[in-house]
């Protein structure tokens, strides 16, 4: 059905052969541009990243996600560190292209008219990554219907699994009749895992479901693959049958209980997943290790997550780069070149972008900082595991470090999920132990909503980025990423990419393993204190370091190197062995990696 905007002037879009594309990429949130609020936090940036990198590779890749109208939230915290949130309202229809198609979506017992805008996310070549929006406010539509793509992760079980209908099956009849038929569909993370009942669907062409065989099953499973990015429990959607069978219907319901696709009696969106793919991976080594011990019906890989370069490298850097390796843009492995270039040059750089940090500190503050201090950065999604005050376990200690110091300065940042009150609590205590150890040696700044043009200032600016997960629950981690790419080492608990990327005292520092907080933060004391405050008075030694992250972390924590492992082992493996014994892990398999 053909469909026009309400905007008086519809914005048109580049044709694009729709039918090349051969991996279909699926994501609830996606971070396409600094001013659209359809992201949260590190997922959403993981998928944009990732795209981005694509479009610079050529991949035929096309990409479904929703509009989130009234997006995910503003940030304000008040002298307390009390979180109220406000709504980021923007208008589709007047800032993108129509999709030109609609389809009719059956949810809920009723239809839902599901339309969708075109972001077109373009490579240095030229390349586009069309990602298609899906929007169900059209008129006709049931008014309750009209809101379901409005929040991201906002409203109740129920509203959320609308949500997750609209992007798995609404996404796959959306391609289907834009004329797409893509060969690899990629969940990334549980939300998407619909999308496999939408394929059987059109494999099945109008059979009810309740015909589809094993063999239906099978050949869908060797179309999709799917990545787990949490091994936190909160992290994986469970919703009740009562609400599978209101949503879904009789007839969908069934065939995900007849496929065996439910777990503890509830349907799980990555058992679900996990069922109908072919490869399944975490996002670190480590974390796919983790996962294969929470799955071990199910073969688990690992691809570790990357951060797209030109995306989060300060532009004092690019033009550094631009300058003495241009081949950085194309192909990431040059980053190892930056040995080429002096230390002192390297560090005059990263002095721009700290000069830019403190500019905006101040703007937003009216606090100035001291550029000749160490700085340290902590910038997460408020979550218990994070524990985001391990640093003020002990504040005597951290304030006679700072006294001996000659000065520390400490920059927080990070939102909490509305509804988490917990996590809001946890701001509100950083605020209270700032408050109470706050003196002329040592500043420490909450900096109100973090997002993706803060991050980048702060991953750019500050000199540590320190990082203190509860392990193993940080499955990668990726502001340490592109800390790294802009000469920054990180202090860090070892999890998540963290155990791939430390090279002690060479890229940064481990916290050590161990059981009791305290201890922890002992030794995150001596961290700070005998290996970093020397090293950092010693302004060549520092800008070694700097070298360091970029030419070894930089080379390898990046999309485009992510991407192509996506390729080879996921989409395209090369070897057979990948498709052909991935079902069910033997045990044996499971003992050795839990040995
Ligand atoms: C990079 C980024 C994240 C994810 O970083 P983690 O290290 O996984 O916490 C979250 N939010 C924003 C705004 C980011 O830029």
């Amino acid at each position: 059905m053909s469909f026009s905007t309400s905007s008086p002037h519809p914005i048109s879009a580049p044709a694009i052969d729709l039918a090349e594309r051969k991996i279909a990429y699926f994501s609830m949130e996606i971070a396409l541009s600094k001013s659209l609020p359809t992201y949260s936090g590190g997922l959403g940036m993981l998928a944009g990243d990732t795209l981005r990198s694509a479009a610079d590779t050529g991949a035929p890749m096309v990409v479904i996600s929703l509009v989130h109208r009234r997006g995910y939230f503003q940030q304000h915290l008040d002298a307390a560190g009390q979180q109220t949130e406000s709504d980021v309202v923007w208008f589709p229809e007047t800032t993108l292209p129509s999709a030109g198609q609609e389809i009719v979506l059956i949810m809920q017992n009723r239809e839902v008219k599901v339309r969708a805008w075109r972001f077109d996310v373009v490579g240095v070549t030229g390349h586009i990554i069309p990602v298609f929006l899906l929007d169900t406010d059209v008129e006709g539509n049931d008014l309750w219907d009209r809101r379901l793509t409005d929040h991201l992760y906002g409203g109740d079980t129920y509203y959320r699994l609308c949500q997750e209908t609209i992007l798995g099956l609404g996404g796959v009849q959306l391609l289907h009749a834009l004329g797409c038929q893509p060969e690899v569909c990629h969940m990334n993370e549980g939300h998407a895992a619909l999308l496999t009942i939408g394929l059987l669907e059109e494999r099945l062409n109008g059979v009810p479901l309740r015909d589809a065989t094993e063999a239906d099953a099978e050949a869908i499973r060797q179309q999709c693959v799917f990545t787990t990015h949490t091994p936190v429990p909160a992290g994986h959607d469970k919703f009740g049958l009562d609400q599978m069978f209101a949503v879904l219907g009789h007839e969908r319901a069934s065939a995900i209980e007849r496929f065996g696709c439910l777990h503890d009696g509830l349907m799980n969106m990555t058992y679900l997943a996990l069922r109908f793919s072919r490869y399944v991976n975490g996002v670190a080594m480590q974390h796919g290790k983790v996962s294969q011990h929470m799955f071990p019906g199910y073969k688990v890989h690992a691809i570790t997550n990357g951060v797209h370069a030109a995306t989060w490298l300060s532009q004092p850097f690019q033009q550094l780069l631009d300058k003495e390796v241009p081949e950085w843009r194309h192909d990431n492995q040059y980053f190892r070149s930056v040995y080429g270039i002096a230390p002192s040059a390297i560090d005059a750089t990263h002095a721009i972008g700290k000069q830019r940090l403190f500019a905006t500190v101040k703007q937003r503050t009216g606090v100035e900082l001291d550029p000749n201090v160490l700085t340290l950065g902590f910038a997460r999604r408020v979550a218990t595991y994070k524990r985001a005050s391990l640093l003020f376990h002990s504040p005597e200690r951290l304030a006679e470090i700072a006294e001996k110091l000659g000065g520390l300065q400490i920059l927080y940042a990070g939102k909490a999920h509305p509804a988490d009150n917990a996590g809001k609590g946890l701001i509100r205590d950083v605020f209270s132990a700032a408050a109470r150890i706050n003196s002329s040696k040592l500043r420490i700044l909450y900096l109100e909503n973090y997002d993706w043009d803060l991050g980048e200032q702060l991953t750019g600016g500050v000199d540590v980025w320190l990082n203190t997960p509860l392990r193993p629950y940080e499955a990668s981690g990726t502001s340490g990423m592109k800390a790294a790419l802009n000469g920054v080492p990180s202090l860090s608990v070892l999890d998540g990419w963290w155990i791939e990327g430390c090279a002690e005292s060479i890229t940064g520092w481990a916290i050590p393993d161990c059981d009791d907080e305290a201890t922890e933060a002992n030794l995150l004391y001596d961290k700070l204190e005998n290996s970093i405050a020397p090293l950092y008075a010693n302004k060549t030694g520092w800008a070694e370091v700097r070298r360091h992250c970029i030419a070894i972390n930089g080379t390898f924590f990046n999309t485009h190197r992510m991407l192509g492992q996506y390729v080879s082992n996921a989409y395209f493996p090369q070897s057979a062995s990948v498709a052909a014994t991935d079902q069910v892990v033997e045990d044996e398999v499971r003992e050795t990696v839990f040995a």
